[in-house]
């Protein structure tokens, strides 16, 4: 029998992390120790509390049932609190908070839900795959708004036409960045909200990495300062922050009018998150948790100075990033981001990802991401410096 696929699974290329690990399977399976620094997905544990509150609900009847679409409005309330302390920002938790199964699949349905055929998508090159893919499928025009290191990857929003700016429905935003680990310019989201007003573009910020920072850097909201009629939405998820990842919670807050389109189109697709779950969230986002998460930042920041010295001494020099997880590191000239990768899987056996996974103006850069064990990212370090020279 021949399997017949739709067409529009053709638009779109293999997730690049899947194929990523598959590579690293292949390798440990012919007994290469691989050190895997090309996911971003942390080592550290789940707080325990967290984890306590999710085994309790699980034996909880109420949550062996559906669990409401938009969230339980005890989740939703959690998140509408933490924005009101860590960001200063006021949320209506029944209209303007949304739960998510984690924020991949409400970055993915919003495309869905907002744009189509003859419909432009703006999407960060480089950035997040998930962006553009997801504009593939829903039949819209993704377009690439490059992030240059010499405008230190802020978006250069004049240099967007205004034949592509009328056909524009979506503006994706995502400060601390994945890749590069850039933060927010002072007017960055002021210059963003003036565009989506000038072209009705609804401006959507994916908010992953925000209480990811270094050395008293504090990662702003893009909804600070929002008027009642914006259409901008957020995207927080627990996955980074908590090292909560394999739970599968997020919520896309802001703009009502946004969140009951989204709402709409996962109402028929999906149901809400594993109460149980949502429980979990509850507990993570309590003020008492907040220390947590500024020590996990600060294991980051050692192994940030760690990975940054074994890489000058193998000849590549990359800026300290101040928030995320992430190295973005330029490489040599007429050095590939394909070949560099290579060459550390072969000299050093560390895997990390090609700059071009990102989108094509990540060309001539890798990152390197730090959620390995501490004694994983020593032993890294010292393969770098010992085997590797650019
Ligand atoms: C990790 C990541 C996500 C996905 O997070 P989940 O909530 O686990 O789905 C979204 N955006 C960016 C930029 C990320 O790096």
């Amino acid at each position: 029998m021949v399997m017949q696929t739709a067409e529009r699974l053709s638009r779109i290329p293999a997730y690049p992390f899947a194929d990523l690990d598959r590579r690293v399977q292949r390798l440990r399976q012919a007994g290469i120790d691989v050190i895997n620094l090309g996911i971003g997905d942390p080592d550290l544990p789940t707080p325990a509390p967290v984890v306590d509150r999710l085994s309790e609900a699980a034996r909880r009847r109420e949550f062996q049932q559906y669990p409401d679409y938009a969230g339980s409005l005890r989740f939703r309330s959690a998140v509408a609190r933490y924005y009101a302390r860590r960001y200063g920002v006021r949320l209506d938790p029944e209209r303007e908070v949304l739960g998510l199964i984690g924020s991949k699949e409400g970055i993915a349905h919003l495309s869905w839900a907002l744009a189509g055929p003859g419909d432009v998508v703006l999407v960060p090159d480089p950035g997040y795959p998930v962006y553009r893919t997801q504009a593939l499928l829903a039949g819209a025009e993704p377009v690439s708004i490059p992030l240059r290191r010499e405008r230190g990857f802020q978006p250069d929003f004049g240099a967007v036409s205004s034949e592509v700016a009328r056909r524009a429905t979506l503006l994706w935003l995502n400060y601390p960045h994945n890749p590069t680990g850039a933060v927010a310019g002072p007017c960055l989201f002021a210059e963003a909200v003036s565009f989506c007003r000038t072209y009705d573009v609804v401006l959507a910020h994916d908010l992953a990495y925000g209480e990811i920072g270094f050395d008293g850097y504090r990662a702003p909201s893009a909804l600070a300062g929002r008027r009642s009629d914006d259409l901008r939405v957020e995207f927080f998820s627990l996955s980074k922050p908590y090292a909560m990842t394999g739970f599968r919670l997020a919520a896309a807050v802001g703009s009502a009018d946004v969140l009951e389109a989204l709402g709409t189109l996962k109402a028929n697709t999906d149901s809400g998150p594993f109460g149980a779950v949502q429980e979990a969230g509850v507990r993570a986002l309590e003020q008492d948790l907040d220390a947590m998460v500024e020590g996990a930042a600060r294991v980051y920041r050692r192994r940030r100075d760690l990975v940054l010295d074994a890489l000058r001494t193998a000849g590549l020099c990359a800026e300290p990033p101040r928030a995320t997880f992430y190295l973005w590191v330029p490489l040599p000239d007429g050095v590939s981001d394909g070949a560099a990768v290579d060459r550390l899987v072969a000299d050093a056996a560390v895997a990390v990802t090609p700059g071009t996974a990102y989108g094509a103006f990540g060309a001539g850069c890798i990152r390197v991401s730090l959620t390995a064990p501490d004694t994983r990212i020593e032993e890294a370090c010292r393969r770098i410096a010992t085997r590797v020279r650019f």
